[in-house]
């Protein structure tokens, strides 16, 4: 059975792709098979991945509709050595049109189950709203990683995004858990990220993943060169702490 995680945030901008993509990308080089799904319409992850979005047969879209299964949308990334399930801005459309349909918020759980033997992990990458898109990714997954920044603002949004997965632990999907809190572009120079960083840790003590991911500029050039930024310069800092977090990905499921 594979193990599904959503990585989400409302707040935009805070690293949820960039995770989503090296995470992906580094479990792929710990042997995984790894399913990347792109639930964002601005489908950086797909292009993150090597994959132009604006040339697909299909996409997460038709999937959610179900017009499509899953086999037929998914594409290689030959740069993650992952499988990518793309997504571009067609998807936008998909909140509306799935208004109309019946257990509107479980599309994506119902259209992943059809591969769900053939991976280890699939990582969902959702969008910067907790929106119905989000929820179907939230019904979908076991677990969530969230990505923050150690900034004052964080804290603020993070209570809406508990409450938010409670609420769906309780009435839609009760294997749904917080995997963990993981700290991004992390500047040890900034006295505040080392405020913030400690009472993430006294407030959510071991929720917060022990790896630490720096602001490190080879992870920002890495999507324009359609490689996850791991492959891209595997020796920058951005990459090791990636690549580390991958193996405490992996060790923390066991204890699940
Ligand atoms: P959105 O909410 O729009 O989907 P996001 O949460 O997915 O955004 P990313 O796209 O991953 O965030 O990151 C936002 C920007 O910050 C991107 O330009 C990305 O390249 C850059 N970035 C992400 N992580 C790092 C890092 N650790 N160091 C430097 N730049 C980073
Ligand atoms: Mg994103």
């Amino acid at each position: 059975m594979a193990k599904i995680f959503c990585v989400a945030n409302q707040k935009g901008g805070v690293g949820k792709t960039t995770t989503a993509v090296n995470l992906a990308a580094g479990l792929a080089r710990l042997e995984q098979r790894v399913l990347l799904v792109d639930l964002d319409p601005q489908g950086n992850a797909t292009m993150g991945a090597g994959i132009n979005k604006a040339e697909l047969d299909a996409s997460i879209y038709e999937v959610m509709l179900g017009l499509a299964d899953v086999r037929a949308a998914r594409v290689r990334s030959e740069t993650g050595h992952f499988d990518v399930l793309p997504a571009n801005r067609e998807l936008a459309g998909a909140e509306v049109e799935m208004v109309e349909l019946d257990n509107r918020e479980k599309r994506l759980k119902d259209a992943l189950a059809a591969v769900d033997d053939e991976y280890d992990f699939m990582l969902i990458d959702c969008p910067p709203a907790l929106s119905m898109l989000t929820l179907n990714g939230l019904c979908a997954a076991h677990g969530v990683i969230i990505p923050m920044q150690c900034e004052y603002y964080a804290l603020e949004g993070l209570s809406d995004l508990v409450n938010t997965i409670k609420k769906v632990h309780a009435k839609l999907n009760p294997d749904l858990k917080i995997i963990g809190l993981l700290r991004v572009m992390f500047d040890p120079r900034m006295t505040l990220s080392q405020q913030v960083s400690s009472q993430l840790e006294q407030h959510f003590g071991d929720k917060v993943f022990r790896s630490i991911i720096p602001r490190n500029v080879r992870l920002a050039e890495a999507p324009s060169y359609g490689m996850p930024g791991i492959n891209f310069d595997p020796s920058s800092k951005g990459a090791q702490a990636y690549l580390a977090f991958g193996a405490e990905m992996v060790e923390r499921i066991k204890t699940l």
